[in-house]
């Protein structure tokens, strides 16, 4: 995908950018402030000499004799230690003395033409030609030759610029040097980068590609303890709980889809037989009723999952009030009767109090009741027991349900509550069941933040107990 190059493409641009701006800069703004610097460090040099001049020397280049040798032999001295011109002006612009052409013509004096020390301004110096009288640029400083308090003329130092540039160049060469280390160094970074950054990123970005073609198998290998580290493990995560999250809804599918053909397909044989004389009319009675008794396991499935759906999809509602739980338990258990009474299966009610008031969803309670009591009639042989008790501590009340039938493997015990979920022991006992009636139990009991736990040996029997929240409202009646 494009994204994946410009991300890097970005970076070597950046890099680049910052080559080159660093060279730019040093050429021109180091330049220009090393330059300036270099001019006015000389300039400054250059002026205490004018200075030492203009006073040692003024006077007697004024009333005795300029041509003096000694005076010449020290200005001399003074040109090749400051390596500049050493000239003498007066007022007018006239040229005095020259340390340049000391052995020239010394007859001929010459004028600078427009000579005006004002042009220095501020500065005590000047750079150019100064009034055309160098081919190339020179640095002139200034310093006024004062004699009983007139300005008299002035001792004129020049150094040729050539000299700065050639310093200032050298030294921009050692900028430059700086710049290629640095920019080398900062390639390591940028290896760095792709090594520890860039290239982990896009194997996160092609494992992301992968999800969302479907792909949840694929893992990243990132063994890393940072950051990316971090969210690598974090997709390989989600990755492997959606699959998950897949497989359980493709196994959800199934199982309805099975659920429901096996009714049909023998509904569907029953009438087929009756109706081509298979069957003959006078056994039809008998197969009717098997067709009513798989029809209504058909309603029960649809009506056990569509109540599961609203559970899950809206978020259960509860309507919490507080009632007597011992009650509830004698109403649902007498409304076993019938069935107990065919299985020869007798309720112990061992409850605690006269009354016990809880605060929960009645209805819901009293359905969690019958499935458990439905469980616990249905796994249970004829002629046995069925206990149900209601205990007491610290303000939590706990409901068992307890049968003395043919138990749960161990193995089994954490999947009951799960949808459809069915042992292989019960098949035999019962063929209506739809394994849902748990698992509606389960969201019950959990949508009322409380516990439902089940106890059980195969052979022995089975507890089911699950508590709820005791209700304080009997000490006030
Ligand atoms: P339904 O409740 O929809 O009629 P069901 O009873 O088979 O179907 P659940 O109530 O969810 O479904 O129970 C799941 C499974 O757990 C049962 O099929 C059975 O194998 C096992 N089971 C539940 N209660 C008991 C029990 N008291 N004794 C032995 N096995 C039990
Ligand atoms: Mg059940």
């Amino acid at each position: 995908m494009k994204y994946k190059k410009t991300l890097y493409l970005k970076f070597i641009l950046a890099y680049l950018a910052f080559g080159l701006t660093g060279f730019v800069l040093i050429s021109t703004l180091f330049y220009r402030l090393t330059f300036d610097d270099l001019v006015r460090e000389k300039a400054a040099a250059l002026y205490k000499e004018a200075t030492l001049i203009s006073t040692r020397y003024a006077d007697s280049i004024y009333y005795e004799t300029l041509e003096a040798d000694d005076v010449r032999d020290q200005l001399e001295a003074i040109d090749t230690l400051t390596q500049s011109v050493i000239w003498i002006v007066n007022t007018d612009g006239e040229l005095l003395y020259s340390s340049s052409d000391s052995g020239a013509d010394e007859e001929k004096t010459q004028v600078i033409e427009n000579f005006n020390p004002t042009d220095a301004g501020n500065n005590y110096y000047m750079i150019g030609s100064f009034y055309g009288s160098f081919d190339d640029d020179v640095l002139s400083v200034l310093s006024p030759i004062n004699s009983d308090f007139r300005i008299k003329g002035y001792v004129v130092l020049h150094y040729y610029l050539k000299g700065i540039t050639e310093t200032t160049e050298s030294i921009m060469n050692t900028y430059y040097l700086a710049l290629g280390i640095l920019f080398l160094l900062s390639l390591l970074v940028l290896v760095v980068f792709t090594v520890v950054v860039y290239r982990p990123l896009r194997k996160i970005t092609k494992a992301t590609e992968e999800y969302a073609d479907g792909n949840l198998t694929h893992t990243i290998e990132i063994d890393k303890d940072d950051e990316i580290g971090h969210l690598a493990a974090s997709l390989n995560y989600m990755a492997s709980e959606l699959s998950k999250g897949e497989d359980n809804q493709k196994q959800f599918i199934a199982n309805v889809s099975h659920d429901f053909r096996s009714p049909l397909t023998s509904i569907k044989g029953y009438i087929e037989a009756m109706e081509d004389g298979t069957i003959p009319p006078e056994m039809s009675g008998k197969y009717l009723k098997i067709v009513l008794n798989e029809t209504e396991r058909l309603t029960k499935l649809t009506n056990s999952l569509l109540q599961l759906n609203n559970l899950n999809t809206r978020g259960m509602h509860l309507d919490i009030t507080d009632f007597d739980i011992n009650a509830v338990i004698k109403d649902t258990a007498a409304s076993f009767e019938g069935t107990c009474r065919a299985k020869r299966i007798r309720f112990k009610l061992v409850l605690c109090g006269e009354k016990l008031f809880v605060t929960a969803d009645m209805g819901r309670i009293q359905q969690v009741l019958y499935n458990l009591i439905d469980n616990a009639i249905k796994f249970s042989d004829t002629n046995s027991q069925i206990k149900l008790e209601t205990s007491e501590k610290n303000d939590t009340v706990f409901v068992s349900v307890k049968d003395s039938g043919i138990g749960i493997p161990k193995e089994s015990q954490k999947l009951i509550f799960d949808r459809f979920y069915k042992t292989d022991l019960s098949r035999g006992k019962d063929k209506k069941g739809t394994g849902l009636g748990l698992a509606i139990t389960k969201e019950i009991i959990n949508a009322h933040h409380e516990n439902i736990n089940v106890i059980s040996t195969v052979g022995v029997g089975t507890e089911f107990i699950f508590t709820l929240p005791r209700s304080r409202i009997e000490e006030e009646i």
